[in-house]
């Protein structure tokens, strides 16, 4: 069979322990032979990363804003134990923020449902999107340790030189503050983002903050989304049958709990992190979840939402035999392949990743699967395979669909 050929170059982007070593599996069994893959390869391995003073990083993100799709594996954002562990110059920064500062964009993170595995929230039975904004608030603060006696005050001082000032607190203990900051711009294309994946995905639309308690910070994403849905999504919501529904953080949850699933759910920055790893866990596990920036000038970046599965890979090092679960990984390639054949008109890249994405599903529908999800399946006829096993079955029903 020829191998299926490709026009312009993925953005690849290496990483670190176990998703490494998963990363080299994949193209070895699964893509180079049927794909003459190519890519413009960067390697974000801690190793590299502290080699080049974290500069490929910056690379790799302008690459991608060159190329327009990346895909990207699991990095260690260093802390103190990997300061010896890998002889570090400085704690660098984690790439992950560094790329999605330099695309902004969205993330957007979706469960991958199989047979078997039953949500804790039994009544979901179709995935949600949680979109999470990548840009600003808690992640770009600036915050102080204020000792009792002092008096804390917000100042913004405009291109005129005009003060306006506000009072925080005045201390009479010792306390805490923390400036935090978002750009109408990057409000502006989270709304946008949202609102052309729902297009895309046919599906409903919710946005929660809490502007009833923040009257000019949050309200402001209220009022950016309200208005940029009104003058440019209305009549695009209502002739695909979906809707754009707005509601306070707290009644949200609610109704996330009682729903069904399938739509998008908008998150300002830190619900979004902290509301992902939620899903993620009810519908099963991190590893069976998809994850996607989209940047406001139509920049993807695919990639694993979960770490790199440090315990595994030193038990791969000691030469024990893993059973890690590769599929998030997997849909990243197959998520960056599918659009670099939209972009570059190649449907037979299309259809090879729906073929790997559809094996994939199979393999574990048919009881296949790696120590992870056997834990949770309630298939009766199911097997627990390791590590590089699991994706040989993979390749066995992908040979199949692709004939
Ligand atoms: P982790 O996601 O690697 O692991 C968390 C837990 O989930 C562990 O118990 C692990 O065994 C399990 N797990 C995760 N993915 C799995 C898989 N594919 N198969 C089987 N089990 C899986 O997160 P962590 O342990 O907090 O972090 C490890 C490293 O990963 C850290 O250095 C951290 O900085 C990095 N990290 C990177 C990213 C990223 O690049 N996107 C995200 C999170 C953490």
């Amino acid at each position: 069979m020829a191998k299926i050929q490709m026009k312009t170059p993925l953005v690849e982007m290496d990483g670190d322990e176990m998703t490494r070593i998963i990363w080299q599996d994949i193209k070895d069994i699964l893509l180079t032979p049927y794909i003459d893959l190519k890519t413009e390869y960067y390697d974000l391995g801690l190793v590299h990363r502290n080699e080049t003073d974290d500069q490929v990083t910056v690379d790799s993100a302008n690459a991608t804003k060159k190329y327009g799709v990346a895909v990207k594996c699991a990095t260690i954002t260093p802390n103190a134990a990997r300061m010896p562990e890998y002889n570090l110059k400085e704690m660098w920064k984690s790439p992950n923020g560094t790329i999605r500062a330099i695309l902004d964009g969205t993330v957007f993170r979706t469960p991958i449902l199989v047979k078997g595995i039953t949500p804790y929230i039994p009544t979901w039975t179709k995935p949600i999107t949680i979109a999470r904004h990548a840009y600003g608030d808690v992640y770009k603060n600036v915050e102080m340790k204020c000792p009792a006696g002092s008096k804390a005050e917000l100042v913004c001082t405009d291109k005129d030189g005009k003060e306006t000032r506000e009072t925080i607190y005045n201390f009479e203990c010792d306390g805490i503050i923390q400036g935090q900051h978002n750009k109408s711009t990057s409000i502006a294309s989270f709304a946008r983002a949202c609102f052309n994946f729902a297009l895309d995905k046919k599906q409903d639309v919710w946005f929660a903050t809490k502007d009833t308690i923040s009257k000019k910070y949050d309200h402001t994403f209220k009022d950016i989304f309200q208005e940029i849905y009104d003058n440019e999504y209305k009549a695009k919501f209502e002739a695909a049958g979906i809707e754009y529904f707005y509601t306070l953080i707290d009644d949200a949850v609610a109704r996330v709990i009682r729903s069904n699933g399938g739509y998008i759910w908008a998150c300002k920055n830190y619900d979004g992190d902290v509301m992902s790893d939620m899903v993620a866990t009810a519908y099963g596990s991190l590893a069976m979840m998809t994850s996607v920036l989209v940047s406001p000038d139509g920049i993807y970046e695919y990639e694993a939402a979960h770490g790199t599965v440090q315990r595994h890979y030193y038990k791969h090092l000691k030469g024990e035999e893993t059973s890690t679960n590769s599929v998030a990984t997997l849909f990243a390639w197959t998520g960056a392949l599918r659009k670099r054949g939209e972009l570059d008109n190649l449907p037979e890249l299309m259809n090879f990743a729906d073929c790997l994405e559809k094996a994939t599903i199979e393999t574990i529908e048919d009881g296949v699967m790696t120590g992870d999800l056997y834990l949770l399946s309630t298939l009766e006829n199911k097997k627990k395979v390791n590590t590089v096993d699991f994706l040989k079955a993979v390749d066995e029903r992908l040979k199949m669909l692709l004939g």
